[in-house]
């Protein structure tokens, strides 16, 4: 789908909620964890029962403004947590701890590479701090709902940005960029599918040159990043033939069906909500020195834009590949521990975005989990190199080193795999095919070029794919020339 609607300019804001990757949880010691049994990580605190008291969690702190240095926001030395009250069945207070009127972090942008090729900046509102609420379970039979408070507490940062981004595009490029910043940076394994990157889209659309926003719709909760752009495509067709045929858009909170790629309401908000918000009388101000914010922003890593600058200045990198090696951080590890082990970078690059990605995509592991290690890895690229190994061999043996690690150069041996260059071995074969194929001689004096093709399949065949094909066509070619 492709919205195209001159007549209107788009609208994007962008809330976004991010779990930090801490051991517990924000205000309790129950442990932070993925799949396991539902309450299986909870204590009273969590539970909420009478008398439990909050104490917060100073790695999720440290996250927070790690986070915040990160996008260039404002860190603001206190900041008051508060309690937005209302009811719901996996909230077992009754209210969310979260920050309102002195969030955190304020005032912070990033930069995103447009369609028309240059970069903007995404101005961020503001990132603050907030506690996860439990899971409502309604998969059992017809008549009841359970409830899994193992997330009830789980440390998050919401990261609102300015209603800066113009098409779905933009912001699928923001997400991307925001989910690489923090990932590479430790605040959050930002895994979708977990849940610890989260995503809601306000769309609104306005006449050009309106100086008034128009009234906005929120999609809620969308897992990926292409059914956000998706998602946000289709709202964009709904406002604007609804506007189009004289009708007015009615502030709502919309889901989105990425099977059937539909939007589904959820509620109108007539009004805005009243949660209520005070701080909350169990917690002190947050409040920390400017030495600490300085210390978090000199320990800083490096980030994905600088990287990937660095990758095109020093290796030769296209951008392209770069930002395909940085994007999460750990194959650009791996790409440097290969490079300094004496891989040839741009080699080095194209294996690892093309060859490794689609080993990874296909087996669904993490690179941390393969068994070649980055030197491995640059001894194998080597032998390819070195035209030891064919580039066929050489991939069938990457997939067998991921899987079950090795010495590429033993393993080679091993299995035989070693490139036949040895010119003499290679005309015999040539000799031998050529003799007990005269029809495809014949259809190369015929002018059949193709014929070449043939024959080069007959003696790759022969030589069990360990010859070098540029080698073959030529000593090929030599000889047929000459019959
Ligand atoms: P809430 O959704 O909780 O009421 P806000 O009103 O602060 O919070 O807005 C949240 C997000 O919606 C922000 O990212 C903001 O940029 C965006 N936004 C606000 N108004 C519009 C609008 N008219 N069109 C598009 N996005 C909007
Ligand atoms: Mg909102």
């Amino acid at each position: 789908r492709m919205s195209a609607h001159p007549d209107y300019e788009v609208v994007i804001g962008l809330e976004v909620h991010v779990h930090l990757r801490t051991r517990s949880k924000l205000f309790s010691t129950a442990g932070v964890s993925y799949g396991d049994p539902p309450n299986h990580h909870t204590t009273p605190v969590c539970l909420a029962l009478p008398g439990a008291l909050p104490v917060l969690n100073a790695k999720a702190v440290e996250l927070a403004v790690r986070a915040g240095v990160a996008t260039n926001c404002t860190i603001h030395p206190t900041s008051i947590f508060a309690r937005k009250n209302y009811f719901y069945p996996d909230l077992p207070k009754g209210y969310q701890i979260s920050q309102f009127e002195e969030p955190l972090c304020t005032e912070g942008w990033i930069e995103i590479e447009t369609e028309s090729g240059g970069p903007k900046r995404i101005r961020l509102t503001r990132i603050h701090m907030e506690e996860d609420a439990g899971k409502s379970l309604h998969d059992g039979s017809a008549d009841q709902s359970r409830i899994d408070l193992n997330r009830a507490g789980v440390p998050l940062v919401e990261i609102v940005s300015e209603p800066d981004l113009r098409s779905a595009e933009e912001a699928g490029a923001y997400l991307r960029k925001l989910h690489s910043i923090l990932r590479t940076t430790g605040v959050s394994d930002a895994d979708m599918e977990k849940g610890q990157f989260r995503c809601d889209a306000n769309v609104s659309l306005r006449k050009h040159g309106a100086t008034e926003l128009g009234t906005r719709r929120e999609i809620k909760n969308v897992n990926s990043f292409r059914f956000v752009e998706a998602a946000i495509e289709a709202e964009i067709d709904y406002q604007a033939d609804l506007l189009d045929s004289g009708g007015e858009v009615r502030q709502a909170t919309v889901g989105y069906d990425a099977e059937q790629d539909r939007l589904f309401l959820m509620r109108l908000k007539e009004n805005a909500d009243d949660y209520r918000y005070f701080p909350d009388p169990d917690l002190i101000p947050l409040v920390i020195s400017q030495e600490r914010i300085d210390t978090i922003r000199a320990e800083l890593p490096e980030l994905p834009d600088a990287r990937c600058h660095r990758f095109e200045e020093d290796h030769g990198l296209a951008a392209a590949d770069a930002v395909k090696l940085v994007g999460t951080g750990a194959l650009a590890d791996f790409f440097e521990t290969a490079v300094a082990a004496g891989a040839e970078p741009k080699t080095a690059a194209n294996w690892l975005t093309r060859d490794v990605l689609a080993w990874l995509n296909e087996h669904q592991r993490e690179l941390a989990e393969v068994a070649l290690d980055p030197a491995g890895f640059a001894a194998l690229i080597g032998l390819v190199d070195a035209g030891r190994l064919t580039a066929k061999s050489g991939r069938d043996l990457l997939s067998e080193l991921l899987a079950e690690g090795g010495d590429p150069e033993r393993l080679m041996q091993e299995r035989g795999l070693e490139a036949v260059s040895d010119s003499g071995a290679l005309e015999a074969m040539a000799d031998e095919v050529l003799a007990a194929e005269p029809k495809a001689i014949a259809s190369f004096k015929d002018g059949d070029a193709k014929a070449v093709n043939f024959l080069m399949g007959k003696v790759m065949k022969q030589s069990q794919g360990k010859a070098d094909p540029a080698q073959v066509r030529k000593i090929l070619i030599a000889k047929l020339e000459a019959l």
